[in-house]
């Protein structure tokens, strides 16, 4: 079986308290030896140059390979370019590339890069550079049906990058049913399970209703009757330790999991999966 992989995904720190807890998450995490550790882009409401300025600091301190976010939405290839080679002096070899969220107001310039896939293409002019994009299991909230976001799915990927890393969800099923119709539509890439750790359960599903994502009945219901801090972190970790082991179960090796800054979790949930075989899942 296929060793597992796990990449832990950060924003940048705003506040001092921030900037603490994000030194102290990444060096719990990092001794999980993670494939890589990712740094939003402008998400979150902080700014690109937020995200610059923590990732100048990562890529000297960090012991793991680190992946930059990238939006390109409302920029013109001529303002990206700069923008890449600032990260590449910086030491940066990885991107995620994104659209990001359109800008209220069209810049007016025809040149503007509007979706990911033309940042694809101007990142793998070069091609040492590692190229990943996004993925949505419940399809783009912007998209026209399932089938159009699948065809552009795979026309950003065909464009050079190398996996798609999802959108959260909460449901094995959602994902497999997800990769079976990138497999059908030709999609070769790796499709890695983005997993959100359910911190807050009312904030995870205000989040989830913007970005089209489905909390499931029941686990409104299971986090409802955790009362205490206690019980709510073990139906956390339980939440999530079972969703990568179904999806173990069906040959998927690679997790990203968005840490939303805190290791508790993240941490507790990677250990898990790292002492259990899944022979000893099925056998449960
Ligand atoms: C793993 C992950 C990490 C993220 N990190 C960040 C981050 O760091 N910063 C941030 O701001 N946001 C981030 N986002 C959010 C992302 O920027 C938004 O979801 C955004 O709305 C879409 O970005 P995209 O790269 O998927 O866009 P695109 O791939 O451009 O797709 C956007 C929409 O346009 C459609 N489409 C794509 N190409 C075309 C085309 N050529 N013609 C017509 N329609 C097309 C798609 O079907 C989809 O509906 C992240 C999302 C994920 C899943």
């Amino acid at each position: 079986m296929s060793q597992l992989s796990l990449s832990y995904e950060f924003f940048p720190p705003r506040s001092e308290a921030q900037q603490r807890r994000f030194w102290c998450t990444l060096g719990c995490l990092q001794t999980l030896n993670p494939a890589y550790i990712s740094m939003t882009w402008g998400a979150l409401g902080s700014t690109s140059a937020a995200s610059l300025e923590i990732l100048e600091h990562l890529v000297k301190d960090a012991t793991v390979p680190v992946t930059a976010h990238l939006s390109c939405s409302g920029q013109t290839e001529a303002q990206m370019k700069p923008m890449i080679e600032k990260l590449e002096a910086l030491g940066i070899t990885r991107f995620l590339a994104l659209r990001g969220d359109v800008p209220a107001e069209a810049s007016g310039h025809d040149a503007t890069l509007s979706h990911a896939s033309h940042l694809v293409s101007l990142l793998a002019q070069d091609p040492r550079r590692d190229i990943s994009v996004a993925a949505y299991p419940e399809v783009h909230p912007e998209s026209a049906s399932a089938e159009s976001d699948m065809k552009w799915l795979k026309h950003k990927l065909d464009a050079g990058a190398k996996r798609a890393i999802t959108q959260f969800f909460f449901e094995a099923d959602t994902f497999l049913r997800f990769r079976d119709k990138a497999v059908a539509t030709g999609i070769t890439q790796t499709l890695v399970p983005g997993i959100l750790p359910i911190h807050d359960i009312q904030k995870v599903a205000d989040f989830s209703s913007r970005c089209g994502a489905t909390v499931p009945d029941h686990l409104i219901e299971r986090f409802g009757r955790a009362t205490t801090e206690e019980s709510r972190y073990s139906a956390a970790v339980e939440q999530c330790v079972n969703l990568c082991q179904r999806l173990r179960q069906e040959g998927v090796n690679e997790f990203h999991l968005y840490t939303l800054n805190q290791s508790t979790l993240s941490s507790a949930v990677s250990t898990e999966l790292m002492g259990k075989s899944v022979e000893s899942i099925v056998a449960a």
